[in-house]
């Protein structure tokens, strides 16, 4: 198992210490702080938004995932504002790039 053989299933995995449970990012089969083992769970698929932009009408964003990990990807409906929730509605790997789609949680 490894993050981007998930991915390509479409689900978003992330690694984290089975001994002191910080999450490693970029994934990692070891802890990047007590170099531990880590071990792969389901990510949340809720995330904040960081940092947008607006490309040809695309929106783009940087997206914060429990609070630690951060990934870029295409933001497809909504009106996306700095703090705001995003929901990952899709997730795979194309042309050997991440692709990660998600929608605004309007609150
Ligand atoms: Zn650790």
């Amino acid at each position: 198992m490894n993050f981007e053989s998930e991915l390509k299933k479409g689900n978003l995995v992330i690694s984290e210490c089975i001994d002191c449970k910080k999450i490693t990012w970029p994934p990692s089969e070891f802890c990047n702080q007590c170099l531990k083992e880590t071990s792969w769970r389901k990510c949340s698929d809720l995330g904040k938004i960081i940092e947008f932009s607006k490309q040809n009408d695309i929106y783009f964003g940087i997206i914060q995932f429990e609070n630690s990990i951060r990934i870029m990807g295409k933001i497809i409906s909504g009106n996306p504002e700095v703090g705001k929730t995003v929901q990952v509605v899709e997730c795979g790997v194309s042309d050997s790039e991440y692709v990660l789609k998600m929608k605004v949680v309007e609150e």
